[in-house]
């Protein structure tokens, strides 16, 4: 933080409490020893998700972690290994930055990755979000494994 009064960097935080704006924190300069106020927010950088049908859906977490685990049900892949996967695609898809994703774009990711950890749950988790054209296409898909 810079001071707004001398701009020195270094100032020391004298209370902190939660607002509408954000994390108000009133700090004091160390150098001028003026005070001033600050107001953080945290951005979870909420974004949407742009289903086939157009339809805008908020990003949700949990449904995300349902369909993988669904996926992964009674494969010998450890809950470790599979909450690492979730994180990963949450992080990688927080880290485009973008209001709104493809729903398809989240799926091919997520596929993308499943298929690394198991055969069995990538067909699975395929054949439920692609919604394969037709059973050649899905045929198509065994034969690549
Ligand atoms: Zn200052």
């Amino acid at each position: 933080m810079i001071c707004p009064y001398c701009s020195s960097t270094k100032s020391k935080v004298t209370n902190k409490r939660e607002s509408p704006k954000g994390i108000r924190r009133r700090r004091e300069c160390l150098k001028c020893k003026k005070r001033f106020t600050t107001y953080e927010k945290i951005s979870r950088n909420i974004f949407y998700i742009i289903k086939k049908d157009k339809n805008r859906e908020k990003f949700d977490k949990e449904k995300l972690e349902r369909g993988i685990e669904k996926a992964f049900e009674k494969r010998p892949v450890s809950k470790e290994k599979i909450d690492k996967l979730i994180e990963e695609i949450e992080e990688k898809l927080r880290k485009k930055g973008k209001k709104e994703i493809k729903s398809s774009v989240i799926g091919e990711l997520i596929m993308k990755k499943i298929k690394k950890l198991d055969n069995v749950a990538y067909i699975r988790f395929a054949s439920v979000y692609r919604d394969f054209q037709d059973i050649k296409d899905f045929k198509k898909e065994l034969k690549k494994l």
